[in-house]
């Protein structure tokens, strides 16, 4: 299965060529070629991104969080249609760890952000699946390069806060939003105090009808909660406000909160400095991915695992022991 070379495929230069001029059609096919775990897709794959590479980067990219109900998809079609009158191009795409292991995850099963779906200046393409978290973090942060490399200037990576994955989504962007709740404990939306730390701007959602009055409050909790944190390296302190997607209101305004933020990121340099320190992170992401994919698809690894956690349920054997055992045969496969 693993040589298999698949016939439709194009060659590099025409995918390079086609994302390069925006074709819509060409970068989705590249895309899937960045999410195939074909050896010669993963071939491909290296020499488009490398190829597009100078092209990307000129963009402002974002991260979306909340938990599942917030009204994420809601939010993120109204706000992609509020920068699309003015001007942008915006891509729209996903880390859902849940992929991984359900057939329908949590972000993907909906008919979503149907407005902004039919639009030419809005890409959205669903998360990638894979094995680890790591290796679907690696994907998406490769197609958000070629959705830059192919005109789109506003990235909206959209993420579920209930674990893991907003740290990886907001590894790979300039600026973190929060979206929560009024009226619902921190406890109750899921939301780590990690994650708190780490956005530059919470939005309380739904601040319409009867919620309005409980949004004020919980904006001004909000506020005070944040104010127990140090101020974050970018010289940033994070905003809080209230929005309501469905009634469009505050949505301007948070754009308006992250251009500002870009204004000071830029003129203190943190942008690029951020930028940089997460290509290098980007690269020890890729290698600690590579080799985890090399340990345990080697055919001596798997044998020897496979007899071991035998011996370990039997108690023959030690998990520490076991672990070394299979490290020593690692070690002899490269001498
Ligand atoms: P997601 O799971 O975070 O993507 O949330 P959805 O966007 O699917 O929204 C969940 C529910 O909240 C849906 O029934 C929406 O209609 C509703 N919703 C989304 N945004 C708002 C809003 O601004 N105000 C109100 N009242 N309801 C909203």
């Amino acid at each position: 299965m693993k040589n298999y070379k698949p016939k439709n495929r194009l060659s590099a230069k025409s995918y390079i060529d086609g994302v390069l001029a925006g074709d819509r059609v060409i970068l989705s096919r590249a895309i899937t070629i960045i999410e195939s775990n074909l050896e010669s897709d993963k071939v491909l794959a290296k020499e488009i991104v490398q190829e597009i590479l100078p092209s990307s980067g000129k963009s402002i990219r974002i991260g979306i969080t909340g938990v599942p109900g917030v009204g994420k998809s809601t939010f993120i079609e109204v706000f992609g249609l509020h920068l699309v009158k003015l001007g942008h191009k915006v891509a729209i795409l996903s880390i859902d760890p849940t992929s991984q292991r359900t057939k329908g995850s949590i972000l993907g099963d909906k008919t979503r952000m149907e407005e902004l779906a039919i639009l030419q200046e809005a890409y959205i393409r669903p998360s990638a699946s894979g094995d680890t978290l790591g290796g679907v973090a690696n994907k998406t942060g490769e197609t958000m390069l070629l959705c830059e490399a192919a005109g789109y200037d506003v990235i909206l990576i959209e993420t579920v806060g209930v674990g893991q994955s907003e740290t990886a989504v907001h590894g790979m962007t300039d600026f973190f939003l929060l979206l929560m709740l009024a009226g619902a404990g921190d406890e109750l939306q899921g939301i780590k105090k990690g994650i708190m730390e780490m956005a530059d701007m919470v939005v309380i959602n739904k601040a319409d009808g009867d919620n309005i009055t409980m949004s004020k409050l919980a904006k001004r909790q909000y506020q005070n909660a944040l104010h127990i944190f140090p101020l974050a390296e970018s010289g940033w302190s994070p905003e809080v406000s209230t929005a309501s997607a469905i009634k469009n209101i505050g949505i301007s305004h948070i754009w308006d909160v992250i251009l500002k933020y870009k204004k000071l990121v830029d003129e203190n340099g943190y942008f690029l400095k951020n930028r940089d320190h997460q290509q290098i992170k980007w690269m020890y992401n890729n290698i600690n991915e590579e080799l985890k994919h090399m340990f345990y698809n080697s055919k001596d690894i798997k044998t020897k695992l496979s007899v071991l956690e035998k011996d370990i349920v039997s108690s023959e054997i030690s998990p520490v022991k076991a672990a070394q055992q299979i490290i020593d045969t690692f070690k002899k496969s490269f001498k």
